[in-house]
């Protein structure tokens, strides 16, 4: 049955490439099938040569292996082991098919890319630790059949790189809070193909501490336009949920329509020590249930802190901290060292007394706060 099929086939090709060759001139050798390269184009595994077919059926086959179109030496076998001068390369054959009184036919098989081996671990790499802000993670290599190829890491928020994260530690970072924070793993050795393994997160990072307390706030304007409180209450937002500040102590700051908690207030620099006699002009103040952000220093920062070439922004932070840490129950703090950081609580707009310029609190100074004013 088998046999028969074959015979029909090749009575076909007959048919379609029958014209008659010169009577003083052998035909050539017909090619049915064309022979083809089978098995994995890998690093040390085995290429063959499968036989076309052909007319007549009684040709026979010399098969030559060529890199990248070049012939190997000596590569005449109808198998090859792939060696690592293939790794990388493009494989095939040549095959000149030769027949009794018939001239022979050269057929070029497809050409394969070979690659290197595959890397398999026996422990998948991992990583350990607990995502939360201020602790710092580690990855871990597995462990690869060969040995320990060699490896690198990248560290991925959400899926994509972290810049310059690409130590086996990573210390979580401001911007963890709230996202997936794990590793990539990349594993290569000579001859081998290079294997990146992902790790999993098993959840979002968390802040130093969990929310212990939510507490409410509202945000007006006294003697400044309504209007500028739009950049006021994005500014807060940005401070109150940041990782190093007071988020950190386990506070939720959250923003109601009006009264809450306590009430932020952009003031005109004369409206300031309508609050109280201790405000002045010149600074910020806290006084009761209010936060009384001076507009004059909310715009310009101080010169002290200009001086020490500090961003607008960080002072933002600080002077938003340091008065809602008033109203926390915090006290002033001075400057423990010089060359260290100022406490968020010291009086930085004042003056710094040796300390660098910090806006956010200090970790001595995280204790859970007393949510102290009492009217
Ligand atoms: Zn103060």
């Amino acid at each position: 049955m088998g046999r028969r099929v074959v015979g029909i086939v090749l009575g076909a090709v007959v048919v379609l490439t029958g014209s008659p060759a010169l009577a003083d001139e052998p035909a050539a050798v017909q090619v049915v099938e064309a022979p083809k390269v089978a098995g994995t184009p890998r690093y040390q595994q085995t290429l063959s040569v499968v036989a076309g077919t052909y007319d007549p059926a009684a040709a026979s086959e010399a098969v030559q292996w060529l890199r990248d179109g070049q012939p190997i030496a000596g590569a005449t076998a109808r198998t090859r082991t792939l060696t690592n001068a293939d790794v990388g390369h493009r494989l095939s054959a040549r095959v000149t098919v030769s027949a009794p009184d018939h001239s022979s036919t050269v057929v070029s098989t497809d050409v394969v890319s070979v690659r290197g081996a595959s890397l398999t671990y026996t422990r998948k790499p991992s990583v350990s630790g607990t995502r939360r802000y201020g602790r710092t993670l580690t990855a871990h290599p597995g462990l690869w059949k060969g040995g320990t190829p060699t490896i690198r890491y990248q560290w991925v928020r959400d899926g994509k790189p972290i810049r310059g994260a690409t130590r086996k530690t990573y210390a979580l970072r401001v911007a963890d809070p709230g996202h997936r924070v794990t590793a990539r793993v990349t594993a290569s050795r000579r001859y081998h193909e290079t294997r990146t393994v992902k790790i999993a997160s098993p959840g979002v990072t968390r802040h130093r501490r969990d929310i212990r307390k939510v507490v409410t706030y509202s945000v007006v304007a006294d003697g400044v336009p309504t209007s500028r409180l739009a950049v006021v209450r994005r500014s807060l937002v940005q401070t109150y949920q940041d990782a190093r500040g007071w988020r950190a102590s386990g506070v939720k700051l959250v923003r109601v329509a009006r009264g809450g908690s306590f009430t932020v207030v952009l003031a005109a620099p004369s409206r300031v020590p309508r609050y109280s006699s201790v405000c002045s002009t010149r600074f910020s103040c806290r006084v009761g249930r209010h936060v009384i952000l001076n507009d004059a220093r909310w715009r310009g920062a101080t010169r002290t802190w200009r001086a020490a070439h500090r961003s607008l922004r960080d002072y933002r932070h600080m002077v938003v901290n340091h008065e809602t840490g008033h109203w926390f129950g915090k006290n002033h703090a001075g400057c423990s060292a010089r060359g260290s950081l100022a406490p968020v609580m010291m009086q930085q707009s004042k003056g710094l007394a040796g300390c660098r310029p910090n806006p956010w609190p200090k970790l001595s100074e995280l204790g859970l706060p007393r949510f102290g004013w009492r009217p």
